[in-house]
C-alpha cells in the first residue's frame, strides 16, 4: 500500500495530487466541498511557479485561460506612476520571463482534469476530513466528521488557512493578524482608458489609501485596507465612493462583485508531524501583496511531491523544514514589508523609498536583482549576480 490521501482540492493540494500521480503515486484527495471552490482569490502566478506548472503539462492550459503580464508598476495615490519593472530582465533566469494573471479558480479544474487521467488517482468530494491517526506502522488514516476512514502511507495536509489536518496534530499556527480587513472589488470598467502607465499589476502607495490595481482575465480588482470594527455593510456602501478616490470618471464605478477578507501572517510550528505534511495555507499564510500565498503553496506542493517520490524518509524531512524556513525567512518577510511600505506615513522615508524605487528601475543590473526577489526565483535557487 503506497497510496497518499491529500486534503483539500484547492490549488496546492491537486498541484501536489497531480505531481505525485505523475510520478507513479496513487492519490486520493478528500474534499468537503462537493466541488472545486469557486471562490476568486490568487490571480498572480509567477515565473517559477509557471515552469513546476509546466513540468507537470499543464501550464499552456493556463496560458490559454489567463493574461500574460510582463510588467508591473509602483504607483503613487498622488504622483501616479513611479516606476515599472519589466520581468523581461530576467530572460536569462527563467524560460518565463513574465507574471501570468489568472484566478485561481480557473487553474484547479485543470489540474483536476490531468489529474483524473491517472487510473489509480480520485478526488472525494464531500469528504471533511477531521482527523488523522497514525494506527499502525507505516499507515496514516484519515477520518472523516461521520467517521468514515482511509488509510494511506502518507497525507499532505493542504485543508486551507483553517486546516483541520493542522489542528488534528495540535501543530501551532502563530503569527499576526493585520488590525485592518482588506476589501477586493471586481469591476467591469477598463482601467486603461482613465489613467496612464498602468500595468496588469499596480502596487499604490498611500499612508492612508493604499492599494492594489490587478487586471485579472475578466475583471480589474482593486484592492483597499479596510478598517476593523466597522461593519461590513457600511464599507461595503462606501466602496463606491472610495473607488472615486482612486479614479474619478464623472460617473460610479461598476463594481461587479466585492469581498472582504481579514489577512493574518502565520507559520506552523511544523510543516511535517509522522506521515503527514502541511502545505499552501494549511502551513503558512499571508498577506496578498505581492502574490505569494498560493504560488509558495504550488511550490511545497512539488518540493513534497519529489520528496514523497524519492522514498527517503531524510529527504521528505528536509523538504519540510526547508519550505518551512522559506515561508519564515522570505513570504514572511517580503510580504510584510510590501505591507508597511505601502502604508508608509513617515513622509522623509516614504520618499526616499520612492527614489529609490526610481532609480531601480532605471538600473538593470539593480531591477533585475529586485526581480528576482519578488519574482520568487531567489527563495528557489541561488541566483548569479
Ligand atoms: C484576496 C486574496 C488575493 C490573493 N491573491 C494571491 C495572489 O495573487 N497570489 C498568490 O500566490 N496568493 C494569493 N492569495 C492567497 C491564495 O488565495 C491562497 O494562498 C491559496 O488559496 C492557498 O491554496 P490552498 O490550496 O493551500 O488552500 P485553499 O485554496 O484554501 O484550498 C483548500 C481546500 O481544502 C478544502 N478543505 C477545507 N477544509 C477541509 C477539510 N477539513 N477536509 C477536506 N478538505 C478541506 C477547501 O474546500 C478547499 O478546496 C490571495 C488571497 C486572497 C484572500
Amino acid at each position: 500500500m503506497n497510496r497518499i490521501l491529500v486534503a483539500g482540492a484547492g490549488p496546492v493540494g491537486l498541484t501536489a495530487a497531480l505531481a505525485l500521480a505523475r510520478r507513479g503515486l496513487p492519490v486520493t484527495v478528500l474534499e468537503t466541498g462537493d466541488d472545486l471552490a469557486a471562490e476568486s482569490r490568487a490571480s498572480t502566478f509567477h515565473p517559477p511557479t509557471l515552469e513546476m506548472l509546466d513540468d507537470l503539462g499543464v501550464a499552456a492550459e493556463l496560458h490559454e485561460r489567463g493574461l500574460i503580464s510582463p510588467t508591473f508598476a509602483y504607483r503613487d495615490r498622488r504622483a501616479g506612476l513611479v516606476a515599472m519593472l519589466d520581468l523581461g530582465l530576467l530572460t536569462g533566469d527563467t524560460r518565463y520571463p513574465y507574471r501570468v494573471q489568472c484566478e485561481q479558480s480557473k487553474l484547479t479544474p485543470i489540474l483536476r482534469d490531468h489529474l483524473l487521467r491517472f487510473p489509480d488517482c480520485g478526488i472525494e468530494y464531500g469528504w471533511p476530513v477531521a482527523d488523522v491517526v497514525e494506527r499502525a506502522a507505516g499507515t496514516v488514516t484519515a477520518i472523516a466528521a461521520d467517521g468514515r476512514a482511509l488509510d494511506g502511507e502518507w497525507l499532505i495536509g493542504a485543508d486551507g488557512a483553517h486546516s483541520a489536518v493542522r489542528r488534528a496534530l495540535g501543530v501551532d499556527f502563530a503569527g499576526i493578524t493585520y488590525p485592518e480587513r482588506f476589501l477586493v472589488a471586481s469591476v467591469h470598467d477598463e482601467l486603461t482608458d482613465w489613467m496612464d502607465g498602468l500595468a496588469a499589476v499596480n502596487y499604490v502607495y498611500d499612508p492612508v489609501e493604499w492599494c492594489v490595481l490587478l487586471r485579472t482575465p475578466d475583471h480589474w480588482r482593486v484592492l483597499l485596507p479596510t478598517p476593523d470594527g466597522t461593519p461590513d455593510e457600511v464599507e461595503y456602501a462606501r466602496l463606491g465612493s472610495r473607488l472615486l478616490g482612486v479614479h474619478d470618471p464623472g460617473r460610479e464605478w461598476r463594481i461587479a462583485h466585492a469581498s472582504m477578507y481579514r489577512v493574518h501572517q502565520r507559520v506552523a510550528a511544523t510543516f511535517r508531524l509522522g506521515r503527514v505534511l502541511l502545505a499552501g495555507d494549511a502551513a503558512h499564510v499571508n498577506n496578498p501583496l505581492g502574490g505569494l500565498g498560493m504560488n509558495s503553496g504550488i511550490h511545497d506542493a512539488v518540493a513534497y511531491a519529489s520528496a514523497l517520490a524519492s522514498g527517503s524518509d531524510l529527504l521528505i524531512s528536509e523538504a519540510a523544514e526547508s519550505r518551512r524556513r522559506i515561508a519564515l525567512e522570505y513570504v514572511q518577510s517580503v510580504s510584510h514589508q510590501n505591507y508597511e511600505r505601502m502604508r508608509n506615513a513617515d513622509p522623509i522615508a516614504r520618499d526616499a523609498h520612492l527614489a529609490g524605487l526610481r532609480d531601480m528601475a532605471a538600473d538593470p543590473v539593480k531591477a533585475r536583482a529586485a526581480l528576482l526577489k519578488s519574482s520568487m526565483i531567489a527563495s528557489l535557487r541561488p541566483v548569479a549576480a
